[in-house]
């Protein structure tokens, strides 16, 4: 129930009426009923308790509405102290920076959290503009949609960059409002703003984030092909080149699958590092992804350029890597494609370089290669290759041929190698070194390798009940299957299955695969060696090997690469290079076994040499298992 001032004053106001009225009526009364005097004074002396009686019986009833109305005005005043103390505490304990100006804009109030963001004190910003705050980083065009929004709508909110005492500019989002009195008219303009520098801060580091690779700190792919296209553009319009270089770390993955990944991440940044040193400024350097980095050198304008940029990449990284108790070996091969010749726009640049590490990868690795236009060619021809090699194996159509390897002294056969090939369809009997590196790139290699390891134990499985004897089977195991852990598994389960006696089996693995990662091969030899089987060092002479390092793996036969033999027995240099690796066998108690004897001369030549084992078209060309002289 509320009472206002006119309602008491209009109770207040009748009453006096009533009473007036009452003391006239009853007087005129008095005085016409009695002329005796003191009748007239009982009388007059009763109306006056009547009155009284009456009053208090008014002030009685209507006590509620008056102490209703004598409460009110101070339980309002309370309320109001209340609730602008409350205001009060809320707008200096916010953590938004609170301005007020008047209506001419200038600051009247600000709170402590205003104080607190900006670093002014009051009494040095009251009564001045907040143009003092200005960053200088807007134009007079955002203040003025500033000020057409506050006069539209009476509020704007958006980020604002300003400075605060100690000079440093930052973002505030700010939301001002026009705030107009009863009768419509402007009175103050209020600002409630938030330092959102500690936000910005984070989307800047998302945005580097989502551009950079967070373990070697190098730009990603998607800033990489951001950076190629610019690089392009501003190239054409210049009229220069730029050389688009794909790097990739030869057998990387031996070292994730052999050291684990800690020290495969290690490795990375560390080359990431080597990197950035070797190409310097000037050129993007980029992490593309796995082991895969991209450099993109500008204004390079010929093919030697490029070609020293990869030179002085691959000797950088051949260099030794040394980190906790590591000491790792690697090497890169790189694959180059230039613009304006090669391609015009980015993603095409990074195709070719890609046919071009492709090339770089097949010819030895630990090398560059330039992208050439036949390179497209037989990218397509990979391309087309890796789908039907999918469907070769469903379809079976790949055959294991076996070629005979002799015993040198007595001449007769003593053991066959498994060589994988495809009936294709239209192509007729392709042979391996055109579909194996596909496939290793493509990670077909695994069910290849395993399938002629299983066909290659049953056969051997069949000659022996057959009654025909040999001394042993030799399967060659891809490099890539080489650094994998399940490849002792694999074996192991072949040789259960198949029920071949594992001293029968040998494993041929190529030297490059050894001593790419020697201490994951030593463990892996190991390993493959337990189960009782053979292991032979495959093309040996043609990779680095370390001879304390060969000393070390427990392989029980060396095979000399064919390209020595192929100078026998007249060319000097093979005449030394297979004297010291017969000698060198021998001193270390294994058995040497050439390969690529093609002609009788050779063959005596190596039996004069000690060579007890040979291969080659002089003693039988690989055929299927039923085309085997058997002597
Ligand atoms: P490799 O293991 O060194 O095999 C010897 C290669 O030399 C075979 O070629 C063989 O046909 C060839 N060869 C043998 N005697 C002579 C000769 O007197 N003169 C000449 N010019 N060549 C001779 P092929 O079968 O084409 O195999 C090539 C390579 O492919 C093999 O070299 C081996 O590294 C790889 N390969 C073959 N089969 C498989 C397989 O099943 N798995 C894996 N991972 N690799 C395989
Ligand atoms: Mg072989
Ligand atoms: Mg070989």
């Amino acid at each position: 129930m509320s009472v206002s001032v006119r309602d008491a004053l209009r109770m207040a106001g009748l009453y006096l009426l009533l009473s007036i009225l009452w003391l006239t009526l009853s007087e005129l009364v008095l005085q016409s009923m009695s002329e005796d005097p003191l009748a007239l004074t009982v009388g007059r002396q009763i109306n006056v308790v009547v009155w009284v009686l009456l009053s208090a019986l008014l002030i009685f009833v209507s006590r509620a509405r008056l102490l209703n109305f004598i409460g009110i005005g101070a339980r309002l005043r309370s309320e109001d102290r209340e609730r602008l103390r409350m205001a009060a505490a809320v707008f200096d304990s916010t953590l938004e920076g609170v301005l007020v100006t008047d209506r001419n804009g200038l600051i009247v109030h600000v709170n402590r959290a205003f104080m607190r963001i900006t670093g002014y004190q009051q009494d040095e910003v009251i009564g001045q503009r907040p143009s003092k705050f200005k960053s200088g980083r807007h134009g007079a065009p955002f203040y003025q949609q500033i000020y057409a929004a506050l006069n539209a709508k009476g509020e704007w909110s958006g980020e604002i960059w300003n400075r605060r005492k100690s000079g440093e500019i930052y973002p505030q989002w700010q939301t001002i409002c026009a705030i107009r009195d009863d009768s419509g008219e402007l009175s103050h303009y209020v600002a409630v703003f938030s330092d959102i520098s500690a936000i910005k801060h984070t989307e800047q580091e998302l945005a580097y984030l989502a551009h950079h690779d967070p373990l070697t700190g190098l730009p990603n792919r998607l800033l990489f092909n951001d950076r190629a296209e610019q690089a392009l553009a501003a190239a054409q319009l210049n009229k220069r080149g730029c050389a688009l270089l794909l790097l990739d770390l030869d057998h990387f993955q031996s070292i994730n699958d052999g050291l684990g990944h800690t020290i495969g991440d290690q490795l990375l940044k560390l080359v990431g590092e080597r990197l950035r040193e070797v190409v310097g400024n000037g050129v993007t350097l980029a992490r593309l992804g796995g082991d895969e980095f991209g450099v993109l050198a500008e204004n390079c304008q010929q093919v030697g350029q490029a070609g020293k940029l990869a030179q002085s990449i691959i000797e950088r990284l051949r260099e030794p890597f040394t980190f906790d108790d590591h000491r790792l070996f690697i090497s890169v091969s790189i694959g180059i494609s230039l613009f304006p010749s090669d391609a015009l726009s980015a993603e095409q640049l990074l195709r070719n370089a890609d046919s071009a590490l492709f090339k770089a990868k097949s010819s030895g690795r630990a090398c560059y290669a330039l992208y050439t236009e036949e390179l497209t060619a037989h990218a397509q021809h990979r391309v087309e290759t890796a789908g039907e090699l999918r469907r070769a194996l469903e379809q079976e159509e790949l055959r294991v041929f076996f070629q005979p390897v002799y015993d040198l002294f007595n001449a007769k056969m003593i053991g066959v190698e498994a060589l994988v090939r495809w009936q294709h369809p239209q192509r007729g009997l392709v042979p391996p070194g055109e579909f194996i590196p596909i496939a290793e790139r493509t990670g077909l290699i695994a069910e290849i390798d395993a399938w002629v390891l299983r066909q290659a134990c049953r056969q051997m499985v069949q000659w022996q009940q057959d009654g025909r004897v040999l001394a042993f089977v030799a399967v060659n195991i891809s490099s890539r299957l080489f650094s994998q852990r399940e490849l002792y598994r694999q074996v192991a389960d072949v040789l259960h299955d198949t029920g071949l006696d594992p001293s029968l089996l040998e494993l041929e693995v190529t030297e490059s695969a050894v001593m790419e990662d020697p201490e994951v091969a030593l463990e892996q030899l190991h390993r493959l060696r337990e189960l009782g089987l053979t292991l032979a060092i495959d093309d040996f002479g043609t990779g680095y090997s370390s001879l304390l390092r060969l000393k070390r793996l427990p392989v029980q036969k060396l095979k000399i690469d064919q390209g020595f033999v192929a100078g026998l027995p007249f060319d000097d240099d093979d005449i030394a290079i297979v004297r010291v690796i017969i000698a060198l066998a021998r001193s270390m108690g294994m058995q040497v076994h050439a390969e690529g004897i093609e002609q009788a001369e050779q063959a005596r030549f190596l039996l004069e040499q000690q060579c007890q084992l040979g291969q080659g078209y002089w003693f039988g060309r690989p055929v299927p298992a039923g085309d085997l002289h058997w002597g």
